[in-house]
């Protein structure tokens, strides 16, 4: 049997009158053809948004006295009624029915006017089969409890505009280029519609390129790039309906040819139902699948076809459509749309392409067009149907094609999905919802991880973040920023985990910053443990952005956070014994994490709050007695005791040997007199770890003699601790010491009497080696905010770092930063395999902490004056990356050194 469409009808009521709202029945009834009612025996209704009828066939059927042997109402979708007409063509073939009613329509105009005046339900409208007590739109669906729900992200006014921009970027439009080709198709959508006597703007001036490419209060945005009138405006009240009968009985009835309108053939496709689940955003297979398949079943080239009208909730649909059909998108050479689109011609619910249908009859039944093609959408891109139709028939003997609903859209990869993805991620696509008052409310990203290419979805992490992306100027996609979960957001039980929401910060600090982005291989050279320590360090830290340490750096309020969170999972004994609850691992492990903790944003501020307790105590853990192992070390690893260290002195400064506190044996202990300066931490210090003489400078033959260790308790009346306000790192506080007739026992003393220098010596390369850590991860930091900052400045129309006066000097202390790494953990190995010589601890010391004064000063002229600023945070690093320069032992001393000991040049002090 051939199928031919026979009849087609529209019906509009545009009255918005409570008095006049029609049910979607009504209008749906009203249109069918007297003339095949007796022959009726398929009836097929595409779902209604608007009234949830308990058997809306069943109901049409009785209004209209026919009683069909095939009755269906579809699912929601778009794609509905190109897949009844498909279905009921195939139908007729087959010769399951003679006479097939396809239809649907909507009513949501009166719907929603008849919720605005409280007459629910509308006076008159068949009973529901549940309550409505508002108007039902996929856009205020609510959100499902998967990780889209999670980021508040999934309705099509989310997903639609994903698609739009990722298929921006993948063009390399700008983003006025964008919008300037949506406003263009959408003005001529818009005409379209005007002139359409079913559209629901019919006779109304049409919009124009410039007034939807102005964004008002009346068009204001929605979800960039997308403002109201790019958005399917769905409140209206239309219906249509197509019968397919055979041509028997086409010409047994009398129909006259000239008004037949042949289906050559459809197909369906489909995408994953997860729209993060795609496998990219700036083409959909299913689309092209399903025209691609619509034409070949049917016979047909893209060439031969005269009419498409391809769906359009928003302009991704078309321009995708046209896109893959090689047709211009700024000036199609043929029409794309009969109806002019669900903004103008009025969005039917599910139901908009049957006005295609009955349109594209219309139009093929004035001769002048053969062929059309219609392209029904449904879903948030998720679900195709494409149908061809001729005014002539297909060729001698082709039966009406059997093609299934493809799913052709699944055999394509797509990338794993991280739910609790962390670190260094790009942009993939993304967009931002904005309040009534047309400020931004929320982002939406979908993002890759840079280590792994996982996907995984954001909102945004910080305010600037938010205002970047709302910016129409910057294309944000494949821009560098970090994923971590959101501090602030609730974590909600998703999956049968519970998941934090990701947060998004982009451009911000990356916590793997040096290696993943200035280095292709990331971290090549660390080792297994050292690479666990690093992300186990820099997840901490990720709690801890450069704005905590700006506010404790501006209120000097000590890091108690970071301190805590560290010391609550067992870091403060990275280095200490695991007898005591420390970790035992060795100095390379204790450099990466300090590196980590500066790099991260925390510079020395972060470094400092924590540096005394991983290398200060070595010599204890080496010297001091079980006894002492037990009573210090335990509650220093557990974080309830805080330890200084005191040996520098107002009097002898870098001198040690000639320091001139003292301490003189009395009874059970010692009593202890002198003066410390700069001892850092002191004020909130229960224990100091302090050298002193015992024996006289003038009663030992070495002035490296006569010096013991005490570690004991700080805070007593005979020790007077007063602050030293100083440049930075404000929130650790640095403080001088007077104390005068202060008894400490002989338990709290280190080791042996007199031998106290020798068991300092054990901890100082060390500690060069971790304050050398700490400086390359300041210069990175602050390599890294210079680099991401020059990448997105633009001045003299082109960003700042395509400028080699910016660039050079960038790669160049990545180099030098690189060279001094190198050295520091180099240093590192060494000294845990135990050698005791100290050229590489302080040839590596001193270059890094070159190399990062450097890349500070170099980064705060690379901001130019927001490197002032210190919103930017660069203008901190550079304050606080003094402190690596003088101490623990200063540059010059350094050179002292590796002049005498490595070059044996003679000693020059
Ligand atoms: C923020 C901060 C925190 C600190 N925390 C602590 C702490 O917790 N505990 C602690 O004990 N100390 C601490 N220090 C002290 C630090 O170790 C000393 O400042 C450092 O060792 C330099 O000593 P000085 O300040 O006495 O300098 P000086 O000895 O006074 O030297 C001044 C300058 O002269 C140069 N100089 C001196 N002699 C020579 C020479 N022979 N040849 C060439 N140049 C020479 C030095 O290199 C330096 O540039 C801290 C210092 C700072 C700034």
């Amino acid at each position: 049997m051939q199928p031919v469409i026979v009849g087609v009808a529209d019906i509009k009521n545009r009255s918005l009158a409570v008095e006049d709202a029609k049910e979607p029945a009504t209008l749906i009834s009203a249109e069918t053809a007297q003339i095949l009612r007796d022959h009726i025996d398929s009836l097929s209704v595409v779902q209604t948004w608007t009234w949830p009828y308990q058997n809306l066939p069943g109901l049409l059927s009785q209004w209209l006295g026919v009683n069909p042997k095939h009755q269906t109402c579809t699912e929601h979708g778009g794609n509905q009624p190109a897949k009844l007409l498909d279905e009921a063509a195939l139908r007729i073939t087959r010769g399951e029915a003679t006479v097939a009613v396809i239809t649907g329509g909507e009513a949501l105009a009166s719907l929603a006017s008849c919720v605005k005046h409280g007459k629910m339900p509308p006076p008159g409208w068949s009973s529901p089969a549940q309550n409505v007590t508002d108007v039902f739109s996929p856009t205020n669906r609510e959100l499902r409890k998967d990780i889209a729900g999670l980021h508040s992200v999934g309705s099509p006014i989310h997903v639609y505009p994903l698609y739009e921009n990722g298929f921006r970027a993948h063009r390399e439009q700008s983003l006025q280029e964008n919008h300037d080709e949506s406003a263009a198709l959408y003005g001529y959508f818009s005409k379209v519609a005007s002139r359409n006597p079913y559209a629901w703007n019919y006779g109304v001036e049409a919009e124009t390129t410039t007034s939807i490419g102005t964004i008002s209060k009346k068009n204001r945005m929605v979800c960039s790039p997308y403002p109201l009138l790019m958005n399917a405006f769905n409140t209206v009240n239309l219906s249509a309906a197509c019968i397919v009968t055979t041509t028997e009985l086409a010409r047994r009835l009398q129909i006259p040819e000239d008004k037949w309108i042949y289906p050559l053939g459809g197909a369906g496709s489909k995408e994953r139902e997860n729209f993060w689940e795609r496998p990219n955003f700036f083409q959909s297979t299913a689309i092209s699948k399903a025209l691609d398949t619509c034409l070949s079943v049917s016979q047909l080239t893209s060439k031969e076809i005269d009419l498409y009208d391809f769906y359009s909730c928003f302009p991704i649909v078309p321009k995708l459509a046209c896109h893959h059909l090689g047709i211009s998108i700024r000036e199609p050479q043929k029409p794309i749309t009969l109806l002019g689109g669900l903004t103008s011609f009025g969005g039917a619910g599910n139901n908009y392409s049957m006005h295609a249908i009955t349109e594209m009859t219309r139009r093929l039944r004035q001769g002048s067009s053969r062929n059309g093609l219609i392209l029904a959408n449904g879903g948030v891109l998720s679900y195709q149907h494409a149908i061809c139709m001729s005014s002539s028939p297909p060729k001698e003997g082709t039966p009406y094609p059997d093609s299934e609903v493809l799913g052709r859209g699944e055999l394509d990869p797509i990338p794993p999905v991280d739910f609790e993805a962390e670190g260094p991620a790009k942009i993939e696509t993304y967009t931002v919802e904005f309040k009534r008052d047309g400020t931004p409310l929320r982002a939406y990203i979908v993002g890759r991880l840079t280590d792994t290419n996982h996907r995984f979805l954001a909102n945004e992490g910080d305010k600037s973040t938010l205002l970047r992306l709302a910016s129409s100027h910057e294309e944000p996609i494949g821009k560098l920023g970090t994923v971590i979960a959101d501090p602030s957001g609730l974590a909600r039980p998703q999956l049968l985990r519970t998941l934090r929401p990701r947060a998004y910060r982009l451009g911000s600090r990356s916590l793997y910053g040096r290696a993943t982005e200035f280095l292709q291989n990331h971290d090549p050279d660390l080792s297994e443990s050292q690479r666990m320590v690093r992300q186990e360090i820099a997840k901490i830290c990720s709690d801890f952005p450069d704005n905590y340490w700006a506010k404790v750096d501006e209120t000097h309020q000590f890091p108690t956070e970071l301190y805590e969170a560290l010391a609550s999972q067992g870091w403060l004994g990275i280095c200490l014994p695991q007898r005591y609850g420390g970790s035992e691992l060795g100095i390379s492990e204790a450099a990466v994490m300090m590196q980590t903790i500066a790099e991260s944003g925390g510079g020395m501020t972060g470094a400092s709050s924590i540096h005394m307790n991983i290398f200060g105590l070595e010599p204890v853990a080496k010297f001091g007695t079980d006894e002492q192992k037990e009573r210090w070390l335990t509650p220093l690893i557990a974080g309830r005791h805080r330890a200084c260290f005191g040996v520098t002195e107002p009097n002898t400064g870098l001198d040690t040997l000639q320091l001139q506190a003292t301490a003189r044996r009395s009874g059970t202990g010692y009593v202890l007199s002198g003066q410390k300066i700069w001892i850092s931490t002191a004020q909130r210090a229960d224990k100091i770890l302090i050298l002193v003489r015992t024996t006289p400078r003038d009663r030992v033959k070495k002035p490296s003699q006569g010096l013991s260790l005490f570690y004991t308790d700080l805070q007593v009346p005979q020790v007077q601790i007063t602050e030293i306000p100083k440049m930075g790192r404000a929130a650790v506080d640095t403080n001088s010491l007077f104390f005068d007739d202060w008894h400490v026992p002989e338990v709290d003393r280190v080791g042996q009497e007199d031998e106290g220098f020798r068991m300092i010596l054990h901890g100082m390369n060390a500690e060069r080696i971790l304050i050398g850590a700490e400086a390359l991860g300041l210069g990175f930091a602050a390599l890294r905010r210079a680099a991401l900052y020059a990448n997105e400045r633009q001045v003299f129309g082109r960003p700042i770092g395509q400028n080699q006066g910016i660039q050079h000097p960038l790669a160049d202390s990545w180099m030098k930063l690189e060279a001094a790494r190198m050295m520091i953990y180099q240093a590192a190995r060494l000294y845990d395999q135990g050698y005791t010589d100290g050229e590489y601890a302080n040839a590596g010391k001193y270059l890094a902490a070159e190399a990062a004064f450097e890349a500070c000063e170099r980064a705060i002229l690379a901001h130019g004056g927001m490197g002032y600023a210190k919103e930017y945070h660069v203008e901190r690093y550079l304050r606080e990356v003094f402190i690596p320069r003088i101490a623990p032992v200063s540059r010059e001393m350094i050179l002292n050194y590796v002049g005498e000991r490595v070059l044996g040049l003679p000693r020059s002090y």
